[in-house]
Formats: C-alpha cells, structure tokens, sequence
C-alpha cells in the first residue's frame, strides 16, 4: 500500500490542470489560481507560507523569490492511525516524495540557482511543487518574484519591466485570485501591489488587499482605516496580517508560534477591536475561501461550454477532412468527463455537503 502515484490521486480541479498544461492549452481554458503580488520583500512568500501553514518558501530581507512557483495544494485522506504524511513533489524530480519541508526550501532555492544563477538572477521559468496533506485546501497558488527597481547583481538594466510582465502573464487570466500585498509601513498609494492588480482587474472583482507588517508601523499609526478602504475602497477588502520577522527567521520560529503571536497581536490592539474579519491569517484563508467558491460557480459554466463548442469545432474539421479521429476524440472526452466530475465535486461543494472546504 502507499505505492501508487502521486499522480492518480483524485482530484478533477488539479487533475485538471495537469491536463491542460500537458495539452498547452491552459491559455484557452484558465482555472483559478491564487497568485501573490508586491514589492520585492513586501512580505508574499511570508503569506503564502502561513496560509499553507508550513515552513516551505524561501524568505528573506534580500531577493529570494526569483522564479515563479506554482504550488498545488492537494487534500489527502486523514489515515486512521494518526499518521498522516505530508510531503511535497516537484515536476521536475518526479517520483521523489519530500517529507521534510526545509528540504523542499533547499531544493527550491537549489533549482531556482540552476535556472537563474546564484546571483540574484530572475527567469520566467516555474518551478512546479504539489503538496499533499490532510491539512489543506485544494488550491493552487502562485509564488511570484517581487517587483524592483533598481537592477542589482546578474540582473539586467530592464528587470523591472520583465517582472512586470511576469507577473501580468499570471494575474491578466479573468480567473486568477490577486492577492495584493503591501507592508504597512510603507504609502498605500505608492502601492506596487494595487498598482500592478488594478492594471490587470480595474474593477476590482478578484483583488484581495493583504496589508502585512503591522507589528512594525511607525509608533503612532495604525492600519484601521486601511483595512475599512478608507484609504483606497477595494471592492473585496483588505486583511492585515503579521508574518514572522526577519529575525524570527533566524531564530528559526515555526509557523506555529507565529499564527499564536499574531492572535496576540491583535488581542492586545484595542485599536482593531470590532475589525476581527479583516486581521489574521486565518480570516485571509476564510475570505479566500468564500471568493474561490463564487468565482468557480461564476465561471463554471463558461468553462463547460468553451470546452464543448471547441469539441464541436475539432469534430467539424476532422469531419472535413474525412480523418479518423480516435485519439483526438477520446482525449475531448477525457476532458469533458473529468470537468463533469470537477463540477459534481463543485455542485455538491457550495451545497455544503463538504465542509473541508471551509476553514476552521
Ligand atoms: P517577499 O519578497 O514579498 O516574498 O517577502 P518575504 O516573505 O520574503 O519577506 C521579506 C522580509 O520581511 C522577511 O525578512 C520577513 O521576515 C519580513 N516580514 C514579512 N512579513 C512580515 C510581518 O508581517 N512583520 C514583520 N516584522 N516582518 C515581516
Ligand atoms: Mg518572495
């Protein structure tokens, strides 16, 4: 027991993508991803991180994150016993489970050198990392270098214009949930984060303000009316958190500790008070939650339809042509089978058949 792929493990949505992106054509055809934007070090790894709840990512006060990684969270069954294995797989060592999560930080940061340099180069080339635990939301999630200004070691004089575009190639997809970090101890209005988000959704339907930092704001402020949109209104809200310091970095404090201190955190702050929706962690990953589900049932049926009228048009053309079409065919099937499968899941989802969706 235990030896089956990781790979046949059930689950249509991530399945899914899996399929588009070996068929190429994920372009046509977008699933919601989560994707995280900002500044360089405004704090995106440090969310991505708590809200999978484990120590994974690279981070730090200098450039870490310079490929993109896309990350596939994929529940796993909780085992009788107790037991319950976590481990993550990358695309690129398949079949090589990683059951400690700093070596999938080395590993991240080695392959991440082989690609870009070991020299604060960045590359458009992903790096692709499934984890699998019973402690998770399927989701998938986007890492993304940060934006800067000033080109420093291997980096060329244009670095922030190719990292713009990076970054819009993933957050211009209708379907991508931007999370828009911005520390809070820097101007909102002198946002990257808004800035780059409200280029790719000026309306604001799938823009997330995460406001990070607060243990560090200048004496004498606070971010209240940042988080009521008083400061820039957002259609979908911000939520403040407070991530692990540099120095909790170094001191090699563990995520737990970290969501218990930001709990503590905002307890002792009278000035959030009545502002338990948009502070933590945990209310980032319940908003996130709610939004995913309404931009699926939004989106659900356009899918389904794009996927049978491209059908319809492959048919016509083979039919044209008088060609057997066996193989095309069966994988339009495949396609079509497994979305019907996704939807079920979906359907009975938002029925609140299941609860693990929600977070606690
Ligand atoms: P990224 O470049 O946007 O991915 O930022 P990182 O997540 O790598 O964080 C950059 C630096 O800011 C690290 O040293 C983090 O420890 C620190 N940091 C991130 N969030 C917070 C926070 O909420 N409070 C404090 N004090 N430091 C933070
Ligand atoms: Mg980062």
């Amino acid at each position: 027991s235990g030896e089956s792929s990781l790979y046949e493990i059930h689950h249509p949505w991530n399945k899914l993508q899996d399929i588009f992106a070996q068929l190429g054509s994920q372009s046509t055809i977008e699933l919601p991803q989560v994707a995280v934007v900002g500044s360089q070090s405004s704090g995106k790894s440090s969310v991505l991180e708590a809200l999978v709840g484990r120590d994974f990512l690279p981070r730090g006060s200098d450039i870490c994150t310079r490929r993109p990684l896309v990350l596939q969270l994929l529940q796993t069954k909780r085992s009788a016993d107790g037991t319950d294995d976590e481990y993550g797989e990358f695309l690129h060592l398949p079949g090589k489970r990683f059951y400690d999560f700093s070596d999938i930080r080395r590993e991240i940061q080695a392959e991440t050198d082989r690609e870009a340099g070991g020299n604060k180069g960045v590359s458009d080339k992903q790096i692709r990392l499934k984890i699998f635990s019973p402690n998770v939301l399927d989701i998938t999630l986007v890492d993304l270098p940060g934006i800067t200004k000033v080109p420093v070691g291997d980096q060329p004089s244009d670095i922030e214009a190719r990292i713009r575009t990076m970054i819009m190639s993933y957050i211009k997809v209708p379907s991508c949930l931007i999370l828009a970090v911005t520390p809070a101890n820097s101007d909102l209005a002198n946002s990257d984060a808004l800035q780059i988000a409200g280029n790719a959704d000026p309306d604001g339907l799938r823009t997330i303000g995460v406001i990070t930092k607060l243990d560090i704001m200048d004496r004498g402020t606070d971010a209240r009316n940042l988080l009521l949109g008083k400061v820039i209104p957002l259609k979908l809200g911000y939520v403040g958190v407070v991530n692990r310091s540099q120095e909790d970095i170094m001191l090699n404090r563990g995520i737990k500790d970290a969501l218990i201190a930001e709990e503590k955190f905002f307890r002792s702050r009278p000035v959030y008070n009545g502002l338990a929706d948009r502070c933590g962690v945990p209310q980032l990953a319940k908003k996130l939650n709610q939004i995913l589900v309404q931009h699926i049932k939004a989106v659900l049926p356009g899918l389904k339809s794009r996927i049978s009228s491209a059908l319809v048009s492959v048919a016509k053309e083979h039919a044209s042509y008088g060609e057997i079409t066996e193989n095309k065919a069966a994988q339009g099937a495949l396609l079509l089978n497994i979305l019907s499968k996704y939807s079920e899941a979906f359907s009975s989802m938002v029925e609140g058949k299941n609860e693990e969706m929600s977070t606690s």
